[in-house]
């Protein structure tokens, strides 16, 4: 057996729950010993049972003098009593609907009990407690600190303690260390054959604490090496150079209606020096809502294309790649360039030729101009990345909204051949108007150069914020009302119903995790169009009936939603209420009301992006925010919406609150919860980045460190980065 042993291949293990291991990922003997508890259980001291107190959690061992199973009155429950005791006293035990348990324990059995004291009709009971009966090769379940792993639905912590312990046994001493010894002695971490075995079954809780910060050094180390090899296998790729043509420039940012910030100068003079380059950029354009990142994304296409390449510009929805679209066709009317538009279901393909009118061309003429390099410019949707779609020299991808898409779909839109210059690759710019947290920046958006526009354009009014008490839900309808008579326009968003809690029950440590119908309904797109269409009835019907009221959401056709967003720009509709489609990019500067449901829901950057969507005008704009739960938590963390216009800071407030599972993008690199906190870590994360440019520098194929380098395969075949 080594560490890339499949689980089949482990006695124990049937194929039903190898099917339960392959949905968590774990497919090999490496990826149970990955699998990380997410906390522990103190069961190290054995309480003699006259000590036990009521709401107790203990463990105690003694001797089986009674044990039965009853089912109670209405049969809808299984009980099985027992009576245990030691030299000092007895206790009663009671298990819920685990009647087999009367199988395995007899009485006169000795055995390890471990669980909570409570108190029913007759009397102090130790319930449903965990059980040990087989320790002759000692204990895994009781008198000892016992690892709880993450809830899943059918694998309980027992079972994996019963998988897991027998595999460490075996593999005691035998688990080539990963990283260097350098490394391990100046960073004071455990090795990894002691770490292992003290994340899953620690002697005492401060080993165990030891061994998660060896694991959270070397996943943050994993995560940097990966991200820096990306770095240099882009670094290795040939792109077109793009040579800087002052003179268009200048005559492009005067043609605009305005000037454009120092910050946007500085983002565009870093994008433009990239491209330079005949390698190929990978830069990320971060900055808030209504900072101006389009126009600096088009300064960077229009060079591109008069050094005669060609540029595609993706948007993560149709409203948005349409804006963006008739944006580029006003701006760039002087320039003499081709416009494509191609988006998803909808069969309408505009191109804008010499004269500047827009006309309808099919799509097969559409792919047809992409491929001869006729087309400038082509901007749209996720229908860019189909194989179809084929560019005769394409030297520029723009990606708005990035975080909307994942690595992957990333990677094909770079990886797009060319087909003049097969060999390489575009320079490739994303958007984002998602802050950052710096630890994020250096470890899962590690391998980008970042460029940020921290200002936003002069004249913007600050946006007046308030947290509405529901007894004042009133008087902001009032309110709307007098903003819809002068003209304005309000926006509703809605956050999906959560009609369903999810039940976790903890039986003997096994956890089962009801899903509901209704929480299926949940995670499906309808959750969100049914808590629009309940908004929508409701402020149409009994609110508002007087007023214009429209609703959006993601399950409408996108002519739909184009003629909505249409009817609301030209003023037909007074009140929007959507879905959180709206977050993105759109432009509606006659809106200046927000309202935001249920706003404990969201988190405080994506709160703040929504709230973006007005004060776009000369009008002084509003964000009222509701709220479900107004408990004091709640309070706090919206009010920092209220003092806080800096996106940074509310990004950083919402890593520290809500953890950095919450951030896009973080997910995908399935860090165990157990150490997902060191993300937040700065210091560590700085120190992890030093060690792996080290070993870098002086081996960058990591040819001396063959376990590391196996271990870097798996990492990135797990995160599907290879
Ligand atoms: P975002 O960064 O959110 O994508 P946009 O690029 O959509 O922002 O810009 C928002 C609006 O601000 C647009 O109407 C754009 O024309 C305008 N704008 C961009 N830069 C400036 C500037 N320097 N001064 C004034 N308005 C600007
Ligand atoms: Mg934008």
């Amino acid at each position: 057996m080594t560490l890339s042993t499949p689980i089949e291949k482990i006695s124990g293990i049937g194929t039903v729950y190898q099917k339960k291991l392959k949905r968590l990922g774990i497919k090999t003997i490496r990826d149970l010993f990955s699998h990380f508890p997410h906390r522990y259980e103190d069961f190290s001291t054995i309480t003699p049972i006259i000590k036990i107190k009521l709401n107790e959690t203990v463990c105690i061992q003694g001797k089986i003098l009674e044990i039965k199973n009853t089912r109670t009155w209405k049969k809808k429950m299984f009980l099985t009593n027992a009576v245990i005791e030691d030299k000092t006293g007895a206790v009663k035990i009671v298990w819920f609907n685990q009647p087999y348990l009367t199988k395995t324990l007899k009485i006169g059995d000795e055995v390890y009990l471990a669980g909570r004291t409570t108190l029913a009709n007759n009397g102090l009971y130790l319930t449903n407690p965990t059980y040990e009966k087989f320790f002759k090769n000692g204990l895994t379940h009781t008198g000892r600190i016992i690892p709880i792993y993450p809830e899943t639905v059918g694998l309980s912590s027992r079972w994996l303690r019963y998988i897991i312990n027998p595999l460490l046994i075996s593999f005691k001493n035998k688990i080539p260390e990963t990283l260097p010894q350098k490394i391990l002695e100046e960073n004071n971490l455990l090795p990894i054959n002691k770490a292992i075995q003290q994340i899953h079954f620690p002697e005492t809780l401060d080993l165990a604490e030891q061994a998660r910060k060896r694991f959270s050094f070397e996943e943050l180390f994993l995560i940097e090496l990966a991200v820096l090899r990306t770095r240099m296998k882009l670094n290795k790729e040939e792109a077109v150079s793009i040579p800087m043509d002052v003179d268009l420039i200048k005559r492009f940012v005067d043609s605009l209606a305005f000037k454009l910030t120092d910050a946007q100068r500085k983002s565009a003079w870093q994008i433009l020096k990239d491209m330079e380059k005949n390698r190929p950029m990978n830069r990320l354009l971060e900055g808030d809502v209504g900072s101006g990142k389009t126009v600096i994304a088009l300064i960077a296409a229009l060079e591109v294309i008069k050094a005669g390449y060609q540029v595609t510009f993706m948007a993560p929805t149709e409203i948005l790649a349409k804006q963006h679209f008739k944006e580029t066709a006003s701006l760039f009317k002087d320039f003499k360039i081709n416009i494509g538009l191609l988006t998803g279901k909808e069969d309408k393909y505009v191109s804008k030729k010499l004269k500047n009118d827009v006309i309808e061309i099919s799509r097969k003429k559409l792919l047809e101009k992409a491929l001869e390099g006729d087309m400038n410019i082509m901007i749209g949707t996720h229908a860019l990345i189909q194989d179809k779609v084929k560019f005769g020299n394409l030297g520029l991808v723009i990606l708005d909204e990035q975080h909307r898409f994942g690595i992957n779909q990333r990677a094909k839109l770079v990886q797009k051949n060319n087909e003049k210059e097969a060999v390489k690759i575009p320079h490739l710019l994303s958007m984002t108007a998602t802050p950052i947290p710096r630890t994020l920046a250096l470890t899962v958006y590690g391998d980008l150069d970042l460029s940020l526009i921290d200002q936003l354009p002069k004249g913007r009014k600050k946006i007046i914020t308030k947290i509405i008490a529901p007894a004042k839900r009133k008087e902001s309808y009032e309110f709307v009302r007098k903003e819809v008579k002068k003209g304005r326009q309000v926006f509703v968003i809605c956050p999906r119903i959560e009609s369903g809690k999810s039940e976790a029950i903890e039986e003997d440590n096994k956890i089962i995790k009801k899903t509901t119908k209704k929480q299926k309904d949940n995670n499906s797109p309808w959750a969100d169009v049914k808590a629009v269409k309940e908004e929508y009835e409701k402020l149409s019907e009994k609110i508002f009936p007087e007023l214009m009221v429209d609703m959006l959401h993601g399950k409408m056709t996108p002519k739909e939603k184009e003629e909505i967003m249409r009817d609301f720009k030209d003023k037909k509709t007074d009140i929007l209420v959507s879905t959180s489609v709206i977050e993105v990019g759109i432009d509606m500067p006659n809106a200046t009301v927000m309202f935001i449901e249920g706003s404990e829901r969201f988190g405080l950057a994506q709160l703040h992006q929504f709230r973006g969507r007005v004060g776009r005008s000369k009008y002084q704009s509003y964000c009222f925010l509701f709220t479900d739960s107004p408990s004091q938590k709640t309070f706090q963390r919206l009010k920092a919406l209220i003092t806080s216009e800096d996106g940074f800071k509310l990004a950083e407030k919402d890593l520290e609150i809500r953890g950095p599972g919450d951030f896009s993008g973080v997910r995908q690199w399935g860090i165990p919860d157990l150490i997902m906190g060191s993300l937040k870590d700065v210091f560590l994360v700085e120190k992890t980045r030093n060690a792996a440019q080290e070993v870098l520098e002086q081996d960058p194929e990591l040819k001396n460190h063959p376990f590391l380098r196996e271990r870097l395969q798996n990492f990135n075949q797990k995160v599907h980065l290879e």
